[in-house]
């Protein structure tokens, strides 16, 4: 066995402790990485591999980086997914016997980051933990930049894991390994990046530290859920273990239901693109973009906690809503808290750095700049006339006893760093203004040396200087050595063209003047962490004051939106009916480079029908019709009006989509398998308070299957649960299910036909489309009736031969079908155009008869 050096040794053992992370081991000016992690490092940084004896035969792999730009290197490794253990030197190396004693002080990792560079400045940045606990899941999500904490209980399916893992898209996830490799497995593709951390809970550390039993109080302990307390002990020992500090700001447990808020899956997510487009998965062009006015940055992350969990309570949504409301129409009181919430920083990373203890004199001023924004805030929603925002009002602590205390002891524009003093102001402390005399003085009295010397040896270009090494002298040029007295001066350095000395009166002032600086910086130092601390006892207040804050931007910004976009308040109610008038698509609307948005009505009810059944071609415009149902919904449900003349809105229970499957084949999937798992997973999940919307339904398999299952689907939706439902199809022969299903109605997009030209008029219309749209057009422009008639006739000679063999597929797929009761296939009249609403239906069937047939 290879023996090492004692420091190699000790590298070793320390390295034993963090097998997953890089360790960077700190010697001198450096952090040295061996073995390994030097090669590893080497290539990920693009750095310089050495060597170093080690006491073995064979030199020991080496890199290493200088410490006063280690932050960005760490920063490059946990961008790209790894841990870094940061090892110090904590004796000092003149003391030590034997190699130096080193400990890790911290390990950064994707989900512990604390560094604003690594930190986007509107998103979060979640730790998760999850506890497979009874028949369902503890569920645990930190973000240790705001201190936020969110705790709930997953009850039942693994689905409603991945739901909410994607709801908080976290970059780190703690569990146990086999958990994690099934989220892995699970999870799709784009939803990958977070870094899985393997931990089972540790009992030993059970008692003491963070553990909840230690870092909450029983109250708090005893609001968990089922699973709750397992959940929380593995987040906060794993947190302990590699920040190992206090986390003081990490205090308040919001516990939630996930039934208080609306669910997605994650594709409905993705579909809808609420957050980040699905092409490039960025945030312009998705819903967030068009809302996002906030002008701070926890108001700019609060708006999309509130995108991403729509809420399911009524009186919550019209609380929103009425500060929404009154904000929309008091333009003056909006842009007066505009400009206030302008001059506030964010508070919650501020609060966050306080308590961690990383925040600077400048966080401070920050802090102090932004309380002083806070009476007058607070005034303006008191006075708003809004009831949401005077309420709002009344919690609001202005917190101006912080203010003050930074405003007595820090100075307006301090430096950035805590350890070169500079920060505190003057009359704070007694001593530290002696101190600063004393420097100050002894500095005057080098000035008047300088004179007297000058004159006594009459050298004119004599100086007095300072460096570090040598402190204070006085320079002499070559040419005027001769003038200067013999014995009086001592030489301490010859430059090039002179030489510089000292004398013992100035080498007296000059212990006076660094014994006084060096007191100083001691000292502010001290009474900055002082402060720091002071502050830090207040940490609830101030997060508190952060969120309200955060909220009444989130308000402004919704009713700038808004108005600017001209929406309209939605009424929310509890009944089933829901109803838009002269609805848009609010993104698309707002990207559309040529033309006008084409609104259209909505009108899902028992009565009016709750299905809708939308033909035609590509293009037309379904998909943009049926997302925008589903944006309007989600909006109203967040709080925030919405992009129609009138809406009333039901509260809806989950929105689930299956809209497109082009990038589920990354996850080797094929389309049509993704589709069928997520219709198993609507058909389980679905009520009748939910919103499903399906765009071509049955594609990905053959014709004969794929319209066997797609009739078998709606048919399911129809008769068991009586959701609000729009399916798109390019199936135009499933327009007959208008005459056995109650609540189905057809629909189809407006396409105008001149020669060979189309045009998509957008527009939203009752009845079934054909694919070409040729004899309903060639009627419209008033062709004579003989010709209209003669078409249709030979259209359906052409038709029933399509249509025999369809009825077969229909009496197969019912047979085999898990319908509970099964119809007799319904027949499409032969020959004769279904009349239906106020369109004339033309029943075509223009695609190729289906080469396949199912089983
Ligand atoms: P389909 O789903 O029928 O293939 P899309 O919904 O994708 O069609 O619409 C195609 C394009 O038409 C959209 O990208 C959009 O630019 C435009 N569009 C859709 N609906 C409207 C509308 N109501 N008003 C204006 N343009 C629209």
């Amino acid at each position: 066995m290879a023996k090492y050096t004692p420091m190699i040794e000790q590298y070793l053992a320390i390295k034993a402790e963090v097998q997953d992370a890089f360790l960077f081991f700190r010697l001198g000016d450096f952090y040295e990485m061996f073995f390994d992690d030097a090669v590893l490092a080497s290539r990920e940084l693009e750095i310089t591999l050495t060597g170093r004896d080690g006491g073995a035969e064979e030199r020991i792999p080496m890199c290493g980086v200088p410490y006063h730009s280690a932050e960005s290197y760490i920063a490059r490794l946990v961008e790209k997914g790894y841990k870094v253990a940061i090892c110090e030197q904590v004796e000092n190396p003149a003391e030590a016997k034997g190699p130096v004693r080193r400990e890790i002080v911290r390990i950064v990792t994707p989900g512990t980051v604390m560094d604003a560079r690594l930190l986007g400045e509107t998103s979060n940045n979640y730790i998760v933990a999850v506890v497979r606990s009874g028949e369902g899941y503890g569920f645990a999500a930190c973000d240790i930049s705001t201190g936020e904490l969110y705790v709930t209980r997953l009850e039942g399916s693994f689905e409603l894991l991945l739901d909410e893992l994607n709801v908080y898209s976290p970059s780190e996830v703690l569990g146990s390994a086999a958990l994690l490799e099934r989220i892995r497995s699970g999870a799709a593709a784009w939803m990958k990046s977070a870094v899985m951390t393997p931990r089972e809970r540790d009992g030993s550390s059970a008692g003491g530290g963070l553990s909840p039993e230690g870092h909450f109080s029983e109250a708090q302990l005893r609001s968990l859920p089922e699973g709750g307390r397992d959940t929380l002990a593995l987040l906060m020992e794993y947190l302990q273990e590699t920040q190992k500090r206090s986390l003081t700001h990490i205090k308040h447990i919001r516990v939630y239901e996930p039934s208080q808020y609306m669910v997605m899956d994650p594709f409905t997510r993705r579909n809808l693109e609420l957050v980040e487009t699905v092409r490039d998965r960025s945030k312009k062009g998705t819903l967030l973009w068009l809302l996002d006015k906030t002008v701070t940055a926890m108001g700019g992350r609060l708006l999309r906690r509130w995108i991403e969990k729509p809420l399911m309570n009524r009186t919550h949504i019209e609380e929103r809503l009425e500060a929404v409301d009154l904000l929309y129409r008091q333009l003056i009181v909006r842009d007066e808290l505009k400009q206030s919430l302008k001059e506030v920083y964010d508070l919650e990373r501020l609060t966050a750095r306080i308590a961690y203890g990383s925040a600077n004199a400048r966080d401070l001023v920050a802090l102090k700049a932004s309380l002083a924004q806070v009476p007058k805030l607070r005034q303006l929603c008191e006075t708003s006339g809004s009831a949401t925002l005077a309420a709002l009002a009344a919690r609001i602590d202005p917190c101006q006893d912080l203010m003050a205390s930074i405003e007595e002891a820090i100075v307006d524009d301090p430096p950035v760093s805590i350890r070169d003093g500079g920060m505190i102001r003057a009359g704070l402390n007694a001593r530290l203004d002696q101190l600063r005399e004393a420097s100050t003085n002894g500095k005057q009295w080098i000035a008047e040396l300088e004179k007297h010397e000058r004159e006594r040896t009459g050298i004119k270009s004599l100086k007095i200087g300072f460096n570090k090494v040598f402190g204070y002298y006085i320079e002499v040029t070559k040419s005027n050595l001769a003038s200067l007295e013999e014995g009086r001066y001592e030489r301490k350095q010859t430059l090039a063209g002179a030489e510089r000395f000292v004398t013992p009166e100035l080498k007296e002032k000059e212990a006076l003047i660094l014994e006084a600086q060096e007191g100083m910086v001691d000292l502010e130092y001290e009474l900055f962490i002082q402060l720091r601390d002071k502050l830090a006892a207040h940490i609830p207040r101030l997060q508190q004051l952060a969120e309200l804050i955060a909220t009444v931007d989130v308000y402004q910004s919704l009713a700038h939106v808004s108005s600017a976009n001209r929406f309209t308040k939605p009424e929310i109610s509890d009944e089933y009916e829901l109803l838009i008038e002269q609805g848009r698509h609010p993104v698309v609307e707002a990207v559309l480079e040529n033309g006008v948005f084409i609104a259209n009505e909505t009108r899902l009810s028992k009565e009016d029908g709750s299905i809708l059944l939308i033909t035609g071609p590509n293009m037309a415009g379904k998909s943009t019709y049926m997302r925008q149902v589903a944006m309007i919904v989600l909006m109203a449900q967040i709080g925030c009006f919405v992009p129609a003349k009138s809406a009333r809105i039901p509260i809806v229970d989950r929105i689930f989509t299956r809209i497109g499957a082009a990038d589920d084949l990354i996850g080797g999937q094929s389309t049509f398998m993704v589709e069928m798992m997520d219709i198993q997973v609507m058909t389980e999940k679905a009520t009748a308070k939910s919103l499903v919307i399906i765009d071509e339904l049955g594609r990905g398999t053959s014709t004969g299957e794929g319209m066997a299952i797609a009739q078998a689907v709606i048919e399911y939706l129809h008769d068991q649960i009586g959701c609000k439902t729009l399916v798109s199809t390019h199936f135009h022969e499933l327009a007959h299910l208008e005459e056995s299903l109650r609540e189905l109605r057809n629909y189809c997009m407006a396409v105008k036909e001149s020669g060979q030209q189309v045009t998509f008029l957008r527009k939203l219309i009752r009845g079934a489309a054909s694919t070409s749209y040729g004899i309903y057009c060639a009627q419209i422009a008033g062709l004579p009736s003989r010709i209209i008639d003669r078409s249709y006739e030979l259209l359906h000679a052409f038709e029933a031969r399509g249509e025999l063999l369809q009825g077969q597929l229909q009496a197969s797929a019912g047979e085999s079908g898990e319908r509970n009761e099964p119809k007799p296939p319904p027949q499409v009249k032969e020959s004769e155009p279904v009349q239906s609403g106020q369109q004339e239906v033309v029943q075509l069937s223009l695609f190729p008869i289906p080469e396949e047939k199912a089983d």
